[in-house]
């Protein structure tokens, strides 16, 4: 039986122009999706944008543009850098979407309230915008919020609110024995230090006086849903959740893994398997939680101007180049940095040189051979790797690279340019077969490269072409 795969991003805000660490989340989420259908999985893979965020409709004030046109050019970027990175996403929603993402936010806060989950409260307590969040004291740093370094506005007024501390004994046990699996170790770590430390119920609506941008509280039109109950939602309302047809969301719910980033955590890990719970639904069974990138070894931030846009490092050194280098040192775990003499020498070491230089160097033997090759399938070589289970995606990269290393030295040794024909044609089968099968478990990662690959060592007879990627001077 055919195993189903579902595997999301995070939907970003829209605020402004999609930067690197946003490429890092499609690039990975992507290797994740052309895995699982390599593998013959039935994948879907969403993401999507966050049109309904506060920032946004703040932003947009600020630059006097009305709020709809605001998010419609920004989510056309991401659209773009989508398509640049060649990301194979099949299907893309956007929370504003009244028709297909509204329903099912309705549906999901309809079951909250049958359950007995939503109630509403006076409140009083700090906010912070940037967050998109209420903050206390042990959230601050000398007054301000850590992330955003401004301080948090004080906000009186009545909310909805969602008994997030029932659900704190459940969520602590999914969570420490791995039904629900926070990946990696570290980020379990510190959501169950969170759950531990006490749930308090959570504001789940904000004054629309206040917030007039996003969806409004169903029957009371005077608040809107919070933007992170809304945005979560996204999930389950892409493949129907609440619509007349719920055909995909039974067939792919629950999500396999949600890729994400680590200023998100909570949000992942502790509100949205609460609020599923709440509606009785299953939860996701894997978060995968990513580091940042740093720029030249500091912060990215508008203020410093180094905010890198992926667009431009594919305009000067190809998409699959980029791609390389964000599976390569997006280093899953921990924080990764984005320099231009790191991505230099990786980009000559490791596809110039490693992998270019083998796919001529056979390619020009074969072709000066003029023997014509009967070659096998390379597809047998497909099945479950372990690094790609463990999202180890550099580790993954790293075995293949070892093979072409491997490669090189056979060449080296067998010196194929001092033998005659049957001779030749034993000692070239052994690494055309090899760079095919590579050319299968490029795939996932490079794409473009993969296809390449396969069409030049299609055979019988092999003839080189230009330099699949021409070294940097
Ligand atoms: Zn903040």
């Amino acid at each position: 039986m055919t195993k189903k795969f579902y595997v999301t991003t995070a939907i970003p805000y829209v605020n402004a122009s999609p930067h690197i660490g946003q490429a890092l989340e499609f690039v990975q989420a992507d290797v994740i999706a052309r895995y699982h259908r390599l593998l013959g999985d039935d994948t879907r893979f969403l993401t999507g944008t966050d049109e309904n965020a506060h920032k946004n409709y703040l932003v947009a004030k600020e630059q006097n543009i009305p709020v709809e046109d605001f998010v419609e050019k920004h989510t056309n970027e991401f659209l773009g850098l989508l398509e640049r990175l060649q990301i194979s996403n099949d299907d893309f929603i956007r929370t504003t979407d009244q028709r297909r993402h509204w329903p099912g936010v309705y549906e999901f806060w309809q079951k909250a309230i049958e359950n007995g989950d939503i109630y509403k409260k006076k409140y009083e307590g700090l906010y912070c915008v940037g967050c998109e969040a209420f903050v206390t004291g042990k959230d601050l740093k000398e007054g301000l919020c850590p992330v955003h370094q401004k301080p948090p506005e004080k906000v009186s007024e009545e909310n909805y609110f969602f008994r997030l501390s029932k659900y704190q004994k459940e969520l602590e046990e999914l969570i420490s024995t791995d039904e629900l699996r926070v990946i990696p170790e570290s980020r379990k770590n510190e959501v169950l230090s969170f759950i531990r430390s006490g749930l308090e119920d959570l504001s789940i609506s904000r004054d629309r006086k206040r917030v007039p941008w996003g969806i409004p509280v169903p029957d009371d039109s005077s608040q809107t849903i919070y933007v992170w109950y809304d945005a979560l939602t996204n999930y389950i309302s892409a493949l129907g959740y609440g619509s007349e047809d719920e055909s995909l969301f039974d067939k792919y719910w629950p999500a396999n893994v949600h890729v994400i980033g680590k200023d998100i955590v909570r949000f992942h890990a502790v509100y949205w398997p609460a609020f599923l719970l709440s509606a009785g639904l299953p939860l996701p069974k894997q978060i995968l939680v990513h580091g940042f990138f740093t720029v030249e070894g500091q912060k990215m931030s508008k203020t410093i101007g180094n905010v890198l846009n992926p667009i431009e490092i594919i305009d000067e050194y190809g998409t699959e180049a980029l791609r390389y280098y964000l599976l390569k040192r997006g280093a899953l775990f921990t924080d990764g940095d984005f320099s231009v003499k790191r991505f230099e020498e990786i980009y000559n070491a490791d596809l110039a040189n490693g992998l270019g230089n083998l796919v001529s160097r056979v390619a020009k033997l074969c072709e000066k051979s003029k023997l014509k090759f009967v070659l096998s399938e390379p597809r047998s070589c497909i099945k479950e790797n372990e690094k790609l289970d463990a999202y180890k995606f550099n580790e993954a990269l790293e075995e293949i690279w070892k093979k072409i290393a491997k490669l090189d030295k056979f060449i080296d040794e067998k010196k194929p340019w001092e033998l005659k024909s049957a001779k030749l044609r034993d000692v070239l089968s052994f690494p055309i077969e090899e760079i095919r099968k590579i050319g299968v478990l490029l795939e996932p990662f490079l794409p473009e490269t993969a296809k390449k690959i396969q069409k030049r060592f299609a055979g019988p007879e092999i003839r080189s072409a230009e330099p699949l990627f021409p070294r940097i001077k």
